[in-house]
């Protein structure tokens, strides 16, 4: 894959490339200008300005309309991967091989996603043995940009109590995403889920780990899939 520069700043577009295909979802959907605001943290006016920046680049990067909001193009989503497996190749690399905790890779990864070379991406990845997911859960894009589906859901949709696997963990909330582990929380895991009520769920992974009270808004951070 080739590095795009484009003629703005490449790390904030870069930035707002992700935010957009991790807003989009799997069905890729129209996403505001509020919502990447948010995600972000910049003001809208900020995101407006930049939007339209990526919208009339010479290679447009996305397809931007004020009252519909914003998709990215062919050429941004390929960028969007591209970061994607970047980040997800570094937060394996720094857990597995220079062995970080786990809630300290991702802003480890924001940092260096930008920078790599693409010779340094491939050292890793061969180093690592073509690693399929980073130490979250989730799938790492193929260097072709291809990246498969994932069938799980948030626990925090889960209305009964039972066994489940643990899919995948948001790497977005850094004190979250240790309180998980401490409790065995973590990808391939299997969990005992009890829905307590509509606000608390408790969760238990069993052997040496003590269960875990979780908030509605802490469970929305895990992905299930049933046990198999
Ligand atoms: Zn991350």
């Amino acid at each position: 894959m080739t590095t795009r520069r484009v003629n703005l700043n490449t790390e904030s577009a870069d930035n707002y490339l992700k935010a957009v295909f991790a807003l989009g979802g799997p069905e890729e959907e129209r996403v505001s200008s509020t919502a990447l605001a948010d995600r972000l943290g910049v003001a809208p006016a900020s995101v407006t300005n930049m939007l339209q920046k990526l919208a009339t680049s010479p290679v447009p990067f996305v397809e931007y309309e004020s009252r519909r909001g914003v998709r990215l193009s062919a050429a941004g989503r390929r960028r969007a991967l591209e970061i994607l497996r970047h980040h997800r190749l570094l937060e394996t690399f720094l857990y597995e091989v220079l062995g970080y905790p786990i809630e300290e890779v991702h802003d480890e990864a924001e940092r260096l996603e930008h920078f790599i070379s693409e010779r340094f991406e491939e050292r890793i990845d061969a180093k690592l043995g073509r690693p399929k997911f980073d130490p979250h859960g989730h799938c790492i894009p193929a260097l072709s940009g291809k990246m498969s589906k994932q069938t799980s859901r948030p626990l925090s949709d889960i209305e009964e109590d039972g066994e489940f696997v643990v899919d995948s963990i948001s790497d977005q909330d850094s004190v979250l995403l240790k309180r998980l582990n401490a409790h065995g929380v973590t990808p391939g895991a299997r969990l005992h889920v009890l829905r307590l009520s509509q606000e608390e769920f408790v969760l238990r992974a069993g052997g040496r780990f003590k269960p875990l009270q979780l908030p509605l808004s802490g469970a929305g951070a895990v992905r299930i899939r049933p046990n198999d």
